[in-house]
């Protein structure tokens, strides 16, 4: 019988392995129990001023406290959750628990000249969900949180051919004063002139840039290739965070090419809330 169910590859602790395992359980049908058992939490990743070192905020990273697999990532839920359609209430508890935190955090440090913000990931399936402008108003009204200290992730992938349907949504949350930002910029061969058009205004360039200036020399084209994106995103008014930022010498290169946000093992690995007040938020005010 474990044969026939895969046997042993339930040992295997790859994203991908897990996933199929999980599956075959028939687990993809807990997400919504587990939604509502609270099985589910976030953590948050600090993203750093690289100017100065400065706290900004953070990204809310969510996991899935599986009573039986242990803690998974994103990577091994959210895509059954995005083929079941259980990342449209999977998503909105992750805003409105960010937003919530966000919020406190800003309570927690006020006179601040620069107020704690949080970055939350949005699947695409979401943004094609009707209600999803409403939700993030609602949101917004509930928690307190000013607009401007949100900002929402899509990935470059999610916009690749996106038509005007697909935009209208964000164009909207734009309209709020909502930051967006393009996740993973550099890995979904986008058209770069898509950005004069997108509502976007934070490009959050992928690791696999900065992945050659982890220690001295750097990889040249890396570098040219990085102050090249900085160059047409900062003509275009558009922020540049980094993802992946691993060691000093990454974070000095970064710093050097004149990106502007950074975020990554060297500052901090995703935590809880309370982590940040370790970082000493305040010092972003
Ligand atoms: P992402 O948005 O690109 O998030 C960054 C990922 O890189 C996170 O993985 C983070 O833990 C990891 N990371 C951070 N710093 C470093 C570093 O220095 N080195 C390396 N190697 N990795 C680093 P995580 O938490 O496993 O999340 C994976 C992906 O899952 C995220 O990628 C995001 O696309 C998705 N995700 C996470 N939370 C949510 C959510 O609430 N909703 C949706 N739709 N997707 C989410
Ligand atoms: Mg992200
Ligand atoms: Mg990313
Ligand atoms: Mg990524």
């Amino acid at each position: 019988r474990a044969k026939e169910h895969g046997g042993n590859r339930y040992e295997v602790a790859d994203p991908d392995s897990d996933a199929r395992a999980i599956t075959r359980h028939g687990l993809t049908n807990r997400l919504p129990e587990a939604l509502e058992r609270g099985e589910f939490f976030v953590e948050y990743q600090p993203l750093i001023g690289l100017e100065d070192g400065a706290v900004l905020g953070a990204e809310a990273l969510v996991r899935w406290g599986h009573p039986v697999h242990g803690v998974l990532g994103p990577d091994q839920f959210i895509p059954l959750a995005e083929s079941t359609g259980q990342i449209v209430p999977l998503g909105r508890w992750v805003l409105e628990q960010a937003a919530r935190q966000a919020r406190e955090w800003q309570l927690d440090h006020p006179g601040g000249s620069c107020a704690p913000r949080v970055n939350v990931n949005l699947s695409p399936i979401q943004l094609h969900h009707r209600d999803l402008v409403a939700e993030i108003a609602g949101v917004l009204e509930e928690t307190g949180l000013p607009p401007g200290a949100l900002c929402l992730e899509v990935t470059e992938s999610a916009l690749i051919g996106a038509d005007e349907d697909a935009l209208k949504p964000l164009r909207r949350i734009a309209d709020l004063g909502v930051a967006i930002a393009l996740d993973d910029f550099g890995t979904g061969y986008s058209n770069l002139s898509s950005l004069r058009w997108l509502p976007v205004s934070v490009l959050k360039l992928d690791r696999a840039f900065t992945r050659g200036m982890r220690r001295h020399p750097a990889d040249p084209v890396d570098l040219k290739i990085v102050e090249g994106i900085v160059s047409l995103a900062h003509s275009l008014d558009l922020t540049v965070t980094v993802e992946g930022v691993e060691t000093r010498t990454q974070a000095e290169h970064l710093r050097a090419l004149g990106c502007d946000h950074g975020q990554g093992w060297y500052y901090a690995r995703p935590g809880p809330p309370e982590h940040l007040h370790h970082l000493s938020l305040a010092d972003a005010g």
